[in-house]
């Protein structure tokens, strides 16, 4: 095997490779700073293949900051559902309110101005700056702490934050003048199409692997070092489908917590059986005139697990009770109000369109 080059080679390799191989995306056919804030704020928690229907949907609907900024939240809480983390939609919300009072609705092309927006941290200021900016700031995420980790043959653990701050000086060290937005994308693409994680990375494909360290001393397989994932909280959950005829209620979740300010059918905590679903139901005003049970179904969050049993329960009417229901049609439930993903094995998802 030939000499392993320095890191310094690596933008000379993986640019040309990006240029040839990159997926087209339609944030990076058109790198305004307002999409690529959207989509970099959508990728945060969401496969690309996921968001492309969810992004597209978004900049047709609100096309700017100005747009965004003035959306009501029953909009931006419907052109978001589906993709979870809600937080991360209001933020983004917030921001363009920032940007459109203090930045005249133009998005500033500085790094600490960046990072003052709600919901954007160091990875998403990096990013919007060297991709919209084309200024010299590494965005390290997970992938590209993977590739680092293998690259630099390096046992540390991808959690510590002296390897993030050592990754992001080399990126930042490394970044070729006048492409640093091609050199952010490239590493990201390297991370998530080739440099993949769980002992899987393609490196007969790989166009740096000859600067790679891992792959030199054949530790590719082990790098980087597993992390011990904390287990998740299981939550046992009823799901009440209160029906009266064709309509089915809802209730606004609280503003604060899990799934905020999102609608979601009557949930009762534990598994109550079929007398105390009876009692709770009397006890919003509603008269039953069946109960059928529904299957189990689980629902998993990142750190809590959802473990659902259903009913049906029919109502002589949907007049008379609790007024924090209201009694939604399919139609409304699927243009109207923002229903988690948690509850699609009950509710069926709006399709897409
Ligand atoms: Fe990752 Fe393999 Fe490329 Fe090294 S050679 S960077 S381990 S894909």
């Amino acid at each position: 095997m030939p000499e392993r080059q320095g890191l310094e080679a690596l933008p000379g390799l993986l640019l040309p490779w990006y240029r040839a191989h990159a997926r087209r995306l339609p944030w990076r056919d058109s790198p305004t700073p307002y999409a690529v804030l959207v989509s970099e704020i959508m990728l945060q928690q969401t496969r690309v293949e996921a968001a492309l229907p969810y992004f597209e949907r978004f900049m047709a609907e609100l096309p700017d900051f100005e747009a965004l900024a003035g959306a009501d939240e029953a909009q931006l809480l419907k052109l978001w559902q589906g993709l979870g983390y809600y937080s991360r939609a209001r933020n983004l919300q917030k921001a363009a309110q920032l940007v459109v009072q203090r930045h005249g609705g133009q998005l500033p092309a500085d790094l600490r101005a960046l990072r003052a927006l709600p919901g954007v941290g160091d990875y998403t200021a990096g990013a919007v700056a060297s991709i919209a900016f084309g200024l010299p700031a590494a965005a390290v995420d997970g992938n590209v702490l993977r590739v680092f980790a293998r690259l630099l043959c390096s046992g540390e653990s991808l959690s510590s934050p002296a390897f993030k701050k050592e990754v992001a000086r080399r990126v930042e060290g490394l970044m070729p003048k006048g492409q640093e937005g091609d050199f952010t994308q490239a590493l990201m693409e390297l991370g998530a199409t080739v440099c993949l994680p769980n002992g899987r990375p393609l490196c007969e494909a790989c166009p740096v692997r000859e600067l790679c360290g891992a792959a030199c001393e054949g530790r590719q397989q082990e790098l980087p070092v597993r992390q011990e994932k904390k287990a998740r909280r299981r939550e046992q959950k009823a799901v009440l489908l209160l029906c009266a005829g064709e309509l089915t209620a809802l209730r606004r979740r609280p503003d604060r917590g899990l799934l905020a300010g999102l609608w979601e059918p009557v949930t009762l905590p534990g598994t109550p059986d079929e007398a105390q679903v009876r009692r709770a139901v009397e006890e919003l005003g509603g008269a039953v005139r069946q109960l059928v049970p529904l299957p189990a179904a689980k629902h998993v969050f990142t750190h809590v697990e959802w473990h659902m049993t259903g009913w049906r329960v029919e109502l002589e009417s949907a007049r008379g009770l609790d007024p924090s229901l209201v009694f939604t049609t399919e139609r409304q439930r699927r243009e109207q109000y923002a229903v988690p993903s948690a509850y699609r094995a009950y509710l069926k998802p709006p399709r897409r369109r």
